[in-house]
């Protein structure tokens, strides 16, 4: 028999991983400004988030960590940008470097027999 007393949840609902927690961090708190949360939310995870969302404007203390070391795995593999600037979204970095195909051998074997 399940007891009643489990399905009284107190606290906020994380947009990210959709369960309730009494400690969470509010989107648009000065300290989610300062660490620039949405920004790193929209980039790494392609989230949309705006003041009008009817969906939650919290997230919890794990899924902060975690996107946290997303970020900072992100920023690993680019030394050599500034390490306080959160990238643009709109910004095209993307670079074909595949493209190169002139060592692809041809396969006629050059045979002299004499
Ligand atoms: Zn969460």
């Amino acid at each position: 028999m399940g007891s009643i007393a489990n399905a009284k949840i107190v606290g906020y609902i994380c947009r990210l991983c959709v369960q309730a927690h009494s400690i969470v961090i509010h989107l648009y708190s000065d300290r989610a400004s300062a660490l620039k949360l949405i920004e790193k939310l929209q980039f790494h995870l392609d989230l949309t988030i705006s003041q009008e969302d009817i969906r939650p404007k919290v997230i919890c203390l794990e899924c902060f960590a975690r996107i946290e070391e997303i970020h900072r795995l992100w920023q690993s593999e680019r030394p050599a940008q500034d390490t306080e600037k959160v990238p643009q979204k709109d910004k095209e970095d993307t670079q074909k470097d595949g493209d190169d195909s002139s060592d692809a051998a041809p396969m006629a074997p050059n045979v002299s027999n004499d």
